[in-house]
């Protein structure tokens, strides 16, 4: 009998949970089953996490570079890169070339694009696609708190006695907690779960209460919260003093109007009392809040309700929003966001970039915040931007007006695409494609949503010339000339240089500070078990602002008196439903890993409308027809979904097909390249549209 491969831990590549996964590569594929010991999972996995080992073999891999389709050597490939961006930048500005990243990087690539990007070529230009996913949450954090911090964890999500999912399809998109905080209802049967959501989606079915707000009325329906807060005497005196602009907020409130938000009053009334006389509440929230154009006041309009009560940084209390991607809040942390510096410092603050430029001996440091993802890739349209490095994520098909995206990266003077594979709307338009090492072959660090950091670790050789990211751009770094900000030969070099500089952080006041971890050996490193942040001498791990203490300037959080505003993009009588779009189950972003699954494509095989029956009938649309959907932007075929789960006047699309397997399902390219103010988010979920038998 042959002797079982040994186990590598590592975690699942997919959503902001961040599972712990045990790793065994032998003859028969990758085994993986759930880490027992890593905290955010218990060993529990989803269907995507459970169906890994059938997403890594090497049909359709990039294992070599390509440059304008042929293949090239890596010296070449990277001098071409370095020489590119180099002349472009001599001759244009720094402002003329743009790195756009990924959640899926690991926090020691993260780390190196910004630091490239900012510190050596002197421009803000670097966003992400957490810009797509979490931005408003960011900006929402920082007005609240000063500074970008979740101020919970996951165990208060099982302590807590109400938990309220808004803007969420937990079920779906986050499965491994939804089956925690569904596991605390079974045990405590007392516990109660709240779902606010224009659908009736699958996280409904274990929820006590739904309320179906129209889309876009989230800060209608906290502010009547706050109303009710105040109204029945609620708020908290002993945290008062810990709180600036509560009665300007409470008088935007009661300036409200209640009836935009589409709820019966007396189910409204039911939640408003329920939250009100509950304790332990942990309101969640997600991209329903954060896609948004009122994004950021969506995410402070629930902060108000937490911090008018005192109920955050407690057991069982507390905002709690949950990430998308493996690694976004990696990537909010070294400072991949156009906006940000590295370890929440601020692009704004000299005192911030004077000590950045310090530490990384750089020769130029941006004095004002880049173009953040919409602006970008219109920059590109313009041919201000005329060299771009993508890495690991697909804009073609994923951002707002992907059809303009797409033609705008296909125009642009020099494009750099670093990926597993070529066959992505993306790669295909790129100049020099470069392959890089994949999950299950790369090693470093990720964060999860309750900050802990987890080691993702290799269990599989590196396929053909594959390289890890941090590699190229290291060298690309050292090509360019700043060969000893460059130097590092492993990612954990990398991550104690960083921690060192989280240590700077934490000496401004900051939350986050990982400085304690800035010592770590490579055997320590390696050996990393997950570590939730901050590591430093004065804290460790645990909760925020329990104490009372913000890192505002003054000390204090900061409630805002915030407005309803509809959706920017009006329904009129050409375009009058609301195009909602959103995620499945089983798949996951552009699909090119979970595609490769046959269980994982069983669930739901093609791209598909959700609509009510009532508007099916209107239009003479019969279950499984195929619908066009139009808005201003573009046109999609889509199969007939008709349920009642979509309220009268709203239609539902997925987001994960893609023009390789579905050339006609690209919704993105029907979605508005409008955006938050404040936050640079785009309003993904409330497109105006019409929809017509196909
Ligand atoms: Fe992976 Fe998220 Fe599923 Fe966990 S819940 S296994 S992190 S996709």
């Amino acid at each position: 009998m042959s002797a079982r491969p040994p186990e590598v831990r590592s975690t699942c590549p997919y959503c902001g949970v961040g599972c712990g996964v045990l790793l065994s590569a032998g003859e028969a594929g990758l085994a993986v089953r759930g880490d027992p010991d890593h905290p955010a999972n218990l060993g529990r996995l989803c269907s995507k996490g459970t169906n890994l080992g059938e997403t890594v073999d090497l049909e359709g891999r990039l294992l070599h570079p390509l440059y304008k389709g042929a293949r090239i050597d890596w010296d070449t490939a990277l001098q071409t890169v370095a020489d590119t961006f180099r002349t472009t930048i001599a001759e244009h500005g720094p402002d003329s070339v743009a790195f756009y990243v990924s959640g899926q990087l690991l926090t020691e690539d993260y780390y190196l694009a910004n630091k490239l990007m900012k510190g050596f070529i002197g421009s803000g230009n670097i966003d992400t696609n957490s810009r797509l996913c979490m931005a408003s949450t960011v900006a929402g954090h920082k007005r609240a708190f000063g500074t970008d911090t979740v101020p919970g964890t996951y165990a208060d999500l099982e302590l807590a006695d109400l938990v309220v999912l808004t803007g969420s399809n937990l079920a779906w998109c986050h499965p491994v907690l939804y089956q925690r905080i569904v596991a605390a209802k079974a045990a405590r049967p007392n516990m109660k779960i709240v779902v606010i959501d224009p659908r009736r989606t699958a996280t409904c079915d274990g929820a006590d209460l739904h309320l179906a707000l129209k889309p876009g009325s989230d800060v209608a329906l906290f502010n009547g919260l706050l109303v009710a807060i105040a109204d029945q005497g609620a708020r908290d005196a002993s945290f008062a003093d810990r709180v600036d602009g509560f009665e300007a907020a409470l008088a935007a409130a009661r300036a409200g109007d209640l009836t935009v938000t589409g709820i019966a009053p007396a189910l409204m009334q039911q939640f408003f009392d329920l939250w009100i006389a509950t304790e332990k509440v942990v309101t969640v929230f997600s991209q329903g809040v954060n896609q948004s154009a009122s994004g950021s006041d969506k995410v402070n309009a629930i902060l108000n309700c937490h911090l008018a009560t005192g109920r955050i940084g407690r057991p069982g209390m507390g905002p709690f929003s949950v990430t998308g991607q493996p690694n976004a809040m990696g990537g909010r942390e070294v400072g991949g966001l156009a906006n940000t510096l590295a370890c929440h410092m601020d692009i704004e603050n000299p005192d911030h970039r004077q000590a950045l430029r310090q530490f990384w001996d750089a020769p130029i440091m941006p004095e004002r915040a880049g173009l953040k993802a919409v602006e970008m890739f219109q920059a590109v349209a313009s041919g201000q931007i005329k060299a771009l490095w993508i890495m690991h994520t697909n804009p073609a098909v994923t951002m707002p007006d992907a059809d303009a995206v797409k033609a705008a990266i296909a125009g642009c003077d020099f494009v750099v695409c670093s990926d597993i594979t070529t066959q992505t709307d993306t790669a295909r338009l790129a100049d020099m494609v470069l392959p890089a090492t994949a999950w299950g072959e790369k090693s470093g660090t990720v964060t999860n949503s309750d900050r802990t950091i987890s080691r993702q670790r290799a269990a599989l050789p590196t396929p053909g010339e594959a390289r890890p990211d941090w590699a190229q751009l290291a060298e690309v770094g050292r090509r360019m000339g700043w060969h000893a900000a460059f130097d590092f030969a492993t990612p954990a070099e990398i991550f104690r240089e960083y921690a060192a500089l989280s240590g700077i952080a934490g000496g401004f006041g900051l939350d986050f500070d990982i400085s304690g971890l800035a010592g770590l050996s490579d055997t320590a490193y390696d050996a990393l078990t997950p570590t939730r942040w901050p590591v430093s001498a004065q804290k460790t791990g645990g909760r925020f602002f329990g104490d009372g203490r913000f890192f505002t300037p003054s000390g204090r959080a900061q409630m805002l008196a915030l407005t309803h505003r509809a959706p920017v993009a009006r329904l009129q009588p050409r375009y009058p439903l609301r195009l909602n779009t959103g995620r499945i189950r089983d798949q996951w972003h552009t699909m090119t890993r979970t595609a490769k699954s046959p269980r994982l494509s069983a669930h739901l095989a093609e791209p598909f409308l959700e609509l009510h029956p009532s508007d099916a009938t209107a239009r003479g649309i019969t279950p499984s027809a195929l619908v066009e959907v139009t808005t201003p932007h573009g046109r999609a075929i889509l199969r007939a979904l008709i349920t009642d789960r979509v309220q009268p006047g709203e239609v539902f699309a997925p987001m994960h097909w893609t023009g390789e397997n579905a050339p006609s399902a690209r919704i993105d390219a029907l979605i508005a390249p409008i955006t938050d103010p404040v936050s640079g988010q785009p309003e993904s979920k409330a497109a105006a549209a019409r929809i017509a038998p196909f």
